[in-house]
């Protein structure tokens, strides 16, 4: 198996980048309260009421702007459903533009950023204008190119007034994930004290504390792409779902299921262990998308396993 692969670096700086505003971010397009009485505000209103009405209608204009984008910081309380009562927006436009994995990022303290027209963002680096063209029935020549306000100096296509696909809309919820067992969250994703050497190391993924043998399910139906030892994960089950979502289990003391399987949402795929790197029985559970490590913290809630 390809040894896994993350950037805390990255991650690190997009953390930041998101929490202060950019320097597309000026004065003018910076939003201090959700309410019509905020002049700011007002202006992405105007214009997120007319772009929903055309999708409503089915209408297309003959020729798209660059958007204008606007900055918020969340408040206490608020978070994307917030954002898209008052604004008109919907999880497609705010997910793609603030480059959110899961929903549940969006929350107090958490500078967003809002377009005044909807649409679908991708970052134009590794991105095909054809393949997000045809993918989205857009024709290429109404794809415009914007300023990353997320991360400054990049830049970004922009689908006016497409949406995603039901299934892409569905995993941004997170609401598409059973919980692979019950048990407490013994470590958290992210940057944390390593317990074996003495140094600040990346985690990527959350650990769930269990009794030995504990028997562990599959998050979500799919295909195993890796089941046995794999250094420090220990005995280890890689399992590929759509989209390019893959979910891993880690440490386990026994395997169900063999490479090339086909499993089902819920199924046992194996058992609580100590193996690989680790100082206790606990599954160390990760979800990446095409090898980005995503925080399953993130998730509102996972699905009873069934
Ligand atoms: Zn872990």
């Amino acid at each position: 198996m390809k040894k896994p692969f993350f950037h805390p670096i990255l991650l690190v700086c997009i953390t930041f980048a998101a929490a202060l505003p950019g320097p597309l971010a000026a004065q003018n397009t910076r939003i201090t309260d959700l309410v019509l009485t905020d002049e700011v505000f007002l202006e992405l209103y105007r214009g997120t009421v007319a772009s929903k009405n055309r999708i409503l209608k089915h209408e297309r204009k003959s020729i798209y702007d660059n958007p204008v984008i606007y900055s918020y910081m969340l408040k206490q309380g608020e978070d994307i459903w917030t954002l898209i009562a008052r604004s008109s927006l919907n999880i497609d436009t705010i997910a793609t533009l603030n480059r959110v994995d899961f929903i549940g990022m969006l929350g107090e303290g958490v500078t967003v950023y809002l377009s005044d027209t909807l649409g679908l963002f991708f970052e134009k680096e590794g991105s095909d204008i054809q393949v997000l063209a045809d993918r989205y029935s857009v024709p290429p020549e109404e794809v415009l190119i914007v300023e990353d306000p997320v991360s400054p100096g990049g830049e970004l296509f922009f689908l006016p007034e497409t949406r995603l696909s039901f299934l892409e809309r569905t995993y941004l919820t997170g609401v598409v994930f059973y919980a692979p067992l019950i048990g407490s969250e013994s470590s958290k994703f992210g940057t944390r004290a390593d317990p074996f050497v003495n140094r600040e190391a990346f985690h990527g993924g959350i650990d769930i504390a269990a009794r030995e043998k504990t028997r562990v399910h599959a998050a979500r139906r799919g295909s195993v792409v890796f089941a046995g030892e794999s250094g420090d994960y220990g005995n280890l089950v890689v399992i590929e779902h759509e989209l390019g979502y893959h979910t891993l289990y880690a440490h386990l003391a026994s395997i169900g299921v063999e490479a090339a399987e086909a499993v089902e949402s819920g199924q046992i795929i194996g058992t609580v262990g100590n193996t690989g790197r680790s100082t206790g029985p606990h599954l160390h559970f990760e979800i990446r998308r095409f090898d980005w490590k995503l925080n399953p913290d993130n998730i509102p809630f996972f699905l009873g396993t069934p």
